[in-house]
């Protein structure tokens, strides 16, 4: 069960952040958003080690979030957990747990998969109004994905058989963002490619014309990918990577 402790906000941290500007509108996702594992080779994909053991993920919540915004991560973690059999659990002494970062560059991002100790995950808030903010319910549960172990899925290794990339659109210090997944590595949980899901980015995401796609949909070119919540298939992925005895496994 999530347990929710008020503890009084620090404000005191007041900088402006450069990355502001790196959104547009609600259906974005924030390039760059994937920590790299401490050791390299040993990659925390979907096939890995890098399952929470139980489906249990302790947490801490950095204590200068406000009561508000503490509010809005349990929220998002109580999403996940009504619909799967994971769940979030307060730290008590375990050594392996996901500290809830609060940022203030800009930076929304997780590791993939528990990588052993403490981890973070950061949300940064926006301290002035051109500030970019994370608190964003999608925002927050593509991050917790990725910290349960899911890469973005337009980088699975079958993508190409349903998305175009437009990787002249693409700046070359991002394009490492939509390296293909390895197929002996991960798993598609034979599920169908999910154009909706969570952790898919969107048309027109980190364009260097952000009028022109990114990421083209095929048959359908102007079909609008992404979401904003958690998607049917995102919850069977979640139940079919943790064994979930669920209807929707
Ligand atoms: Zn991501």
């Amino acid at each position: 069960m999530i347990a929710l402790r008020v503890i009084a906000r620090n404000d005191a941290v007041k900088r402006r952040h450069p990355l502001g500007k790196t959104l547009r509108g609600s259906h974005q996702l924030l390039l760059n958003d994937i920590k790299p594992h401490p050791d390299a080779n040993t990659r925390s994909g979907v096939l890995s080690e890098g399952h929470w053991p139980n489906a249990t993920v302790p947490y801490e919540l950095d204590p200068d979030f406000t009561l508000e915004q503490q509010v809005m991560i349990l929220a998002n973690f109580y999403t996940i957990e009504s619909n799967t059999c994971v769940k979030f659990v307060e730290r008590s002494n375990e050594t392996d747990y996901v500290f809830v970062l609060r940022g203030v560059t800009g930076e929304c991002n997780s590791y993939v998969g528990k990588i052993g100790g403490a981890q973070t995950l950061t949300l940064s808030v926006n301290l002035t109004e051109d500030e970019w903010s994370c608190f964003k319910n999608q925002i927050i549960l593509h991050e917790t994905l990725h910290a349960l172990g899911f890469e973005h899925e337009q980088n699975r290794y079958d993508r190409d058989d349903y998305i175009t990339l437009n990787w002249d659109n693409i700046p070359c210090d991002s394009r490492w963002n939509f390296e293909k997944e390895d197929f002996n590595s991960t798993t598609t949980f034979d599920l169908p490619y999910d154009y909706v899901s969570v952790m898919h980015y969107s048309n027109n995401v980190g364009g260097i014309d952000p009028d022109v796609p990114v990421l083209i949909p095929k048959p359908n070119y102007g079909f609008q990918i992404g979401n904003e919540g958690l998607g049917v298939l995102d919850v069977l992925r979640i139940n079919r990577m943790y064994n979930c005895s669920s209807p929707y496994s």
